[in-house]
């Protein structure tokens, strides 16, 4: 999710807002503005109402951004980098990198979230009750307090990507010292509870609350879609442990990029069996690479006359990586990258070889067969 744009900076941390984030902040300035002030305060002007609904609506948004400078704050005194927070259509996104040390202090940096919320909560039922739940400020107060209730007690439920599921992931780690089941579990959760507010706001659509229940089944989509992103990247993880760049990489030497198409097709890829063809320049440099789809692409025409330069695609954004690295961390940096190549293995300044999705689940299945096998014979 990107911020569409920034606001400036607290406490060091970026703080961004998407386009999204508007669209809400309207809704719920019309609902408090339209329904729930004139209900809970009778008498007053549109105008007041209005004014009341924007400043309910900007108040929850600061009390969002409470909740994930909580997260982000909190992440980075235990040493994790902080790139920056956006707000949103559903809410808050820290974005926090860096490996978690231990499950106690992924426990913290979740559980600020939720605590700052709660405490919001609290105070403001509190203030409204001290000031009167008939005053516009009071109802304001109260209404905020009771959303930031709700925020809390939503971002408890158990499951991944919520911070309940974050505090489950946190229990189990502490509990089994297995990072990776515990991944298991909270995103299973997470689709679990993603799954619940689809079939509930299916019910509430077909009980009449369109809006709503589309709303609640949105929510649950963005869970589960989220859970299962987190489990395919933990099993990726796990079955790249103890692997190196090596056990991935599928070997090249490169080809020259000035030859015609056609040429090219002859004499290096009728003869191969790969997908994915590293090109060399004049000067003998890496100057891209192109693959068997891009090739078939060529019109007939173009075959006989096109240098295969033509239909490279650029190396600049694949990183280099060299044999002897771990795999770990390969395939989780780039996984939004949709190249077919991951990365470009180069060793003593040569190219040897590159690393591709397809290499990536081949070296996996590999490894898993090998530790069966070895099991197995005891
Ligand atoms: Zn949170």
């Amino acid at each position: 999710m990107r911020s569409t744009f920034t606001l400036g900076r607290i406490g060091g941390v970026k703080v961004g807002i998407n386009w999204t984030v508007l669209v809400i902040a309207g809704l719920i300035t019309l609902s408090l503005a339209g329904g729930i002030l004139p209900a809970t305060v009778e008498g007053r002007s549109e105008v007041e109402y209005l004014v009341g609904g924007i400043i309910g609506a900007l108040g929850l948004l600061v009390s969002i951004l409470a909740h994930e400078l909580g997260h982000a704050l909190m992440g980075r005194r235990h040493g994790l980098k902080v790139d920056s927070i956006t707000l949103w259509l559903f809410g808050g996104l820290a974005q926090l990198e860096g490996e978690l040390p231990s499950a106690r202090v992924e426990a913290k940096v979740a559980g600020i979230g939720p605590a700052i919320s709660l405490f919001v909560g609290v105070v403001g039922i509190g203030a409204a009750f001290l000031i009167g739940t008939t005053t516009l400020t009071g109802a304001l107060v109260g209404w905020l307090g009771l959303v930031n209730l709700v925020l809390a007690i939503f971002n408890l439920l158990p499951g991944a990507p919520l911070d309940g599921g974050r505090l489950l992931h946190a229990f189990i780690w502490g509990r089994t010292g297995d990072r990776h089941r515990a991944t298991r579990s909270a995103s299973n959760a997470g689709r679990f509870i993603g799954f619940g507010l689809i079939g509930i706001g299916l019910l509430e659509f077909l009980l009449g609350s369109v809006v709503g229940g589309m709303w609640t089944a949105t929510i649950g989509w963005v869970l589960v879609t989220a859970a299962s992103a987190e489990a395919r990247h933990s099993a990726t993880e796990s079955g790249l442990d103890g692997l190196t760049v090596h056990q991935l990489m599928e070997p090249m030497t490169s080809v020259p990029d000035w030859l015609v198409v056609e040429e090219f097709v002859l004499r290096y890829v009728v003869p191969s069996r790969q997908t994915v063809f590293l090109l060399t320049g004049f000067d003998g440099r890496p100057s891209g690479y192109v693959t068997l789809k891009d090739l078939s692409k060529v019109g007939q025409d173009d075959r006989l006359i096109q240098p295969v330069r033509r239909y490279a695609r650029s190396l600049a954004d694949v990183p280099v990586v060299s044999p002897t690295e771990p795999a770990k961390g390969i395939v989780s940096a780039r996984q939004a990258v949709v190249s077919p190549v991951l990365a470009l293995v180069v060793e003593g300044g040569d190219p040897v070889g590159i690393i591709t999705r397809r290499g990536v689940s081949a070296a996996i299945e590999r490894a898993r067969l090998m530790e069966d096998i070895r099991r197995n014979r005891g």
